[in-house]
């Protein structure tokens, strides 16, 4: 048995040890996405880990998400591989600034993309996904100033999208942000049969050229159920071999011969999930007031999932 199967069993193992669930975004290393109970994106994590009845979550993808997990969870032990994961979108904004900003604002309604700290989903109204984002920016009262936050990308497409007007934050994704036009056209001309699939998180430069834009989830789904043999990707590699396991007969490009990777997800190993499912640590913890804080956001958001 070569060293990462032994590894990977070691892992389940464990897991069954300690009635243990592994949650898994798309984005981390193939060899821990290969080994996860559920695979999915932010929403669908997010659902899992509300539904899930083992004892222990080891959640691999950044810790946003993790701590998303524990709001959901006060009584489970939250576990991640690597604790110095984190995501430089939701790092564009913090809670002081964001207390600022919308007190700049009459009658203030603040949306906030998953992707950002625990302390800012606290004084958010309500909490959004790329999945669900435009069913939640539709749902938001009609009277009061639309507020978005943190990402300055998907804001734009959701305005531009529903013809709203919100105020939003000027953050970005540093993976996302960094699709260059000048490649994407590189790109679109050595293949000009695909269509190009794309994450809302990219510049609007690069989204006026998506035949789809849309979540990782939608973009997985777009690809396996469209007719299309070739497709141009624009969101995070670890996506790709999800798209490929659907569909091996299909052709996937990226824009970059070095895309633009989130080093952070990729922070996770098969050695750091074995060691946190050893040790029972990191562990995420959490104040009580601040998540019973994050919480109501975060359910209103499940809610309107549903
Ligand atoms: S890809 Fe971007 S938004 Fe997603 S976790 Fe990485 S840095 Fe954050």
């Amino acid at each position: 048995m070569d060293a990462k199967k032994e590894k990977q069993n070691r892992i389940r193992e464990l897991a069954t040890k300690h009635n243990a669930v592994i949650l898994a975004h798309y984005y981390v290393a193939d060899e821990i996405q290969e080994v996860a109970d559920f695979l999915g994106d932010s929403l669908y994590l997010a659902q899992q880990a509300q539904s899930t009845d083992a004892d222990v979550i080891l959640f691999c993808g950044v810790n946003f998400m993790a701590e998303t997990a524990k709001i959901l969870n006060p009584q489970k032990i939250v576990i991640v591989p690597d604790n110095t994961a984190t995501c430089s979108l939701a790092e564009c904004l913090d809670a002081t600034d964001c207390i600022q900003w919308k007190q700049r604002f009459d009658n203030p309604y603040l949306i906030s993309y998953i992707n950002c700290a625990t302390e800012v989903k606290t004084i958010s109204d309500v909490i959004c996904t790329s999945s669900n984002a435009l069913k939640i920016v539709e749902s938001a009262p009609k009277d009061a100033t639309l507020l978005f936050a943190p990402d300055v990308n998907l804001g734009n497409w959701l305005n531009k999208t529903l013809g709203v007007n919100m105020q939003i934050w000027n953050g970005h994704c540093v993976v996302h942000h960094n699709y260059k036009l000048g490649k994407l056209m590189e790109c679109m001309t050595l293949h000009p049969r695909a269509e190009v699939i794309a994450h809302p998180e990219c510049p609007e430069e690069i989204l006026q050229y998506a035949d789809f834009v849309g979540s990782t989830t939608g973009i997985i789904n777009y690809a396996k159920k469209g007719s299309c043999d070739a497709f141009i990707v624009l969101t995070e590699v670890g996506v790709l071999r999800t798209l490929q396991m659907n569909s091996p007969e299909k052709h996937f490009y990226t824009i970059h011969s070095n895309p633009p990777i989130c080093v952070n997800m990729k922070r996770h190993s098969l050695d750091k999930a074995i060691l946190a499912l050893d040790t029972l640590s990191p562990q995420i913890t959490m104040n009580e007031d601040i998540r019973l804080a994050a919480y109501k956001p975060l359910a209103k958001m499940l809610e309107l999932s549903k």
